[in-house]
């Protein structure tokens, strides 16, 4: 627990650090691309200048995606947390991530039937599971397997405390697997083994906080040439799935 607490407390003061440095670099690279953009338009048939022109606008667009994404990671922006049917939200995601994995990626499912629903921000869940995709896809370069789980677990009524359900939303990948350093730092903000420029380390530190703000939780597994498990565990709403549809108030007439 404690260092769990650390750990929110070091993400939220990054957050404002990246927060406020990010929004103002943003300004000054707008100034910048404009500028770059203005230089270009005015340029008349000298090519080498051209080239250079052009990549120093390719440069400056891949920093605004930086900072971007830092905003993105320190804004905390309110989540919008909605119903979400797997059912009807899981084809659409496969989908997606069929074209941004690429052919050297097998994508292999499997979803319990009567899936309870949870309750999460839908965009922030897809970009989760993107995140957790894309590390995955990294840790195969040669290609592999990536394969996403969802079943749900009962806890069961025990001392007098009332039984909970979970989603487990599981994604597995056959690559390289991480070294227990490794592991025991991947959620930490800015950490990345990834080359200058490929990676910001922010992607499992922005994973493990909408988890946390969803009322879930996170966890990884992973050796060495044997790949990882990351687990999101969240809690199921109680409305659908359950042996006894109770009735229309809400009230959990269900044993589990
Ligand atoms: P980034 O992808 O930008 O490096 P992340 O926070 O997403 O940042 O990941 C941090 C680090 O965790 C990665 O650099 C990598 O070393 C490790 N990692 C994350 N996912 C995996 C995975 N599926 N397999 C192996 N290593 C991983």
């Amino acid at each position: 627990l404690e260092l769990s607490l650390q750990h929110a407390s070091k993400l939220e003061a990054v957050g404002r650090l990246t927060g406020g440095i990010a929004h103002d670099f943003n300004n000054m690279l707008s100034i910048v691309i404009g500028n770059l953009d203005l230089v270009k338009g005015s340029l008349q048939g000298d090519d080498k200048v051209l080239r250079r022109v052009e990549s120093a606008i390719e440069g400056a667009h891949r920093c605004a995606e930086l900072t971007s994404r830092l905003l993105a990671f320190s804004r905390r922006s309110p989540l919008q947390p909605k119903a979400l049917e797997f059912t009807s939200f899981m084809p659409g995601l496969i989908k997606l991530l069929e074209r941004t994995l690429g052919d050297r990626i097998t994508i292999s499912t499997d979803f319990a039937t009567e899936l309870p629903n949870v309750c999460v921000d839908h965009a922030q869940f897809e970009a989760a599971i993107i995140n957790l995709a894309v590390n995955a896809r990294d840790a195969m370069p040669n290609g592999g397997t990536l394969g996403i789980r969802i079943q749900h677990r009962d806890i069961p009524e025990q001392d007098g405390c009332e039984g909970t359900r979970f989603v487990e939303i599981s994604i597995v990948d056959t690559g390289v697997g991480m070294s227990p350093a490794v592991l025991a730092r991947v959620f930490e903000p800015f950490f990345t083994t990834k080359e200058a420029g490929k990676g910001t380390g922010l992607g499992l530190s922005m994973v493990y906080g909408f988890v946390q703000q969803s009322g879930g939780i996170i966890t990884v597994d992973s050796s060495p040439g044997q790949g990882t498990r990351f687990v999101i565990s969240m809690p199921a709403l109680a409305k659908r799935g359950f042996a006894s549809e109770a009735d229309d108030h809400g009230t959990s007439a269900e044993t589990v």
